[in-house]
């Protein structure tokens, strides 16, 4: 490890090595600092992403797939069915990932692109000179070492302390974390090519639970809820365990998670002055399915680019990072998290007859492609009262 560089990225999930590697590939010298001992380890994390989504970073390998899907159910509070099935979804559907393996595989990529990586090294504070972020106190061992860097990426997740430490505000609210448990379990019957997701108040209030296969009789089994309806007997994990208990009375559980998702709306800024913010640590987890691998590393790509154009242009200065802040809130992703946020806080409000007839209304649902937007716009068609609730939520909140 020197003592200088031109990156310093904080964090070894998918948004750091996006950004460490694509700076790297871009000729910047580049640190990426990881404080848990191995990539990718322990997984907080369904793993669910869409191929397509996978594609636009990294080609895709069997080595990281643990599947490959092609359809889901969607489960209403009443237990019926809704199925989209692989002739509905087209080829856009999904991947289960093995995100040990494929985190790795990212990091290595940046590696092999000449940036270095320290794991088991943790950021304990910026280094800030006249204002701005020009490094980081580094921590490996009990040993305090000083890096300084012309810009920092602070891709440190949903725990997210760097940013804070450099004056940014990055507080969700309670009610908006999802709180979430999760079990990989083994030797269970599932249907293997399918996610399956279940709705209602009584399974999990405010969000959903998921059955994600990972083979044929293995999956990850996890549900979130929303913070604000957590509390003692009724967390997560009690939700989750009241499923299993009888949904899956056999099944051997391999690994056991909780982890927090935001479902808020991202940070209002991610730009300061040397510093870039990106991923969960942005806050730019889609707040309707909680998926926040493929924001991750757009973001931590796009904020790489900004890096290097700033970098070369000799001015590291907000203003000059502020067009990372304005590209994404651009960009599809951003159209989608904003569109989705008042999708999710209209969806959370309503009594589970409501979501059990939305869903009877969408038995024969036929789907061109297989996407969250897809989804909705059916549901809509089938219930205009929808799209006239969705409209005064949406002036309601401004
Ligand atoms: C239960 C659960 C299920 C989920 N399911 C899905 C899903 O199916 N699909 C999906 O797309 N998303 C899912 N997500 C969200 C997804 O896991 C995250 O959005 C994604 O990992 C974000 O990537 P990131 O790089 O921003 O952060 P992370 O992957 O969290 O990486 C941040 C890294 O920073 C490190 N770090 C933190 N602080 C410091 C520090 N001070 N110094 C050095 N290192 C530091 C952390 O150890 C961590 O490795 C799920 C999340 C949870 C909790």
């Amino acid at each position: 490890m020197k003592s200088k560089y031109d990156l310093l990225v904080v964090g070894g999930g998918p948004g750091g090595a996006l950004a460490a590697r694509t700076a790297a590939e871009k000729g910047l010298s580049v640190l990426l600092v990881e404080k848990r001992p191995a990539i990718g380890a322990p997984v907080r994390c369904a793993e669910g992403i869409g191929k397509e989504a996978v594609a636009e970073f990294v080609k895709p390998d069997p080595r990281w797939i643990s599947a490959e899907l092609k359809g889901a159910d969607i489960v209403a509070p009443d237990g019926t069915t809704m199925t989209l099935a692989s002739e509905q979804a087209g080829s856009k559907v999904g991947y289960i990932l093995d995100r040990k393996i494929f985190d790795r595989e990212l990091v290595w990529q940046a590696a092999e692109a000449g940036a270095d990586v320290a794991v088991k090294t943790r950021a304990s504070a910026p280094l800030i000179e006249g204002g701005a972020v020009k490094g980081a106190v580094l921590e490996f061992c009990g040993e305090a070492r000083r890096v300084n860097a012309e810009i920092v990426i602070a891709a440190d997740g949903v725990e997210s302390k760097f940013s804070r430490w450099c004056g940014i505000d990055t507080t969700v609210p309670v009610r908006e974390i999802m709180t979430s448990a999760q079990y990989l379990m083994t030797d269970i019957d599932i249907d293997p090519d399918k996610t399956v997701f279940l709705l209602g108040n009584e399974v999990a209030p405010e969000g959903y639970l998921w059955i994600f296969p990972k083979g044929d009789r293995t999956a990850n089994v996890g549900v979130g809820i929303s913070g604000k309806k957590s509390g003692q007997g009724h967390r997560a994990r009690d939700y989750l365990d009241r499923f299993v208990s009888k949904r899956f009375p056999k099944g051997k559980t391999i690994e056991h998670i909780v982890g927090g998702v935001s479902v808020c709306q991202p940070l209002a800024c991610t730009a300061g002055d040397g510093l870039m913010i990106v991923g969960d640590a942005a806050r730019v987890v889609d707040p309707l399915t909680g998926g926040g691998i493929y924001n991750a590393m757009f973001t931590g790509k796009l904020a790489a680019e900004r890096a290097v154009s700033a970098i070369s242009d000799g001015n590291t200065g907000k203003r000059a990072l502020m067009p990372y802040d304005a590209a994404w809130r651009n960009s599809h992703m951003g159209k989608t998290i904003a569109r989705n946020w008042q999708i999710k806080e209209y969806l959370i409000k309503l009594p589970d007859e409501k979501l059990n007839a939305i869903i009877h209304s969408a038995a024969t649902l036929k789907m061109k492609e297989f996407s969250t937007l897809s989804l909705i716009k059916e549901l809509m068609k089938r219930n205009p009262r929808l799209v006239m609730e969705l409209a005064a939520l949406k002036a309601s909140l401004g």
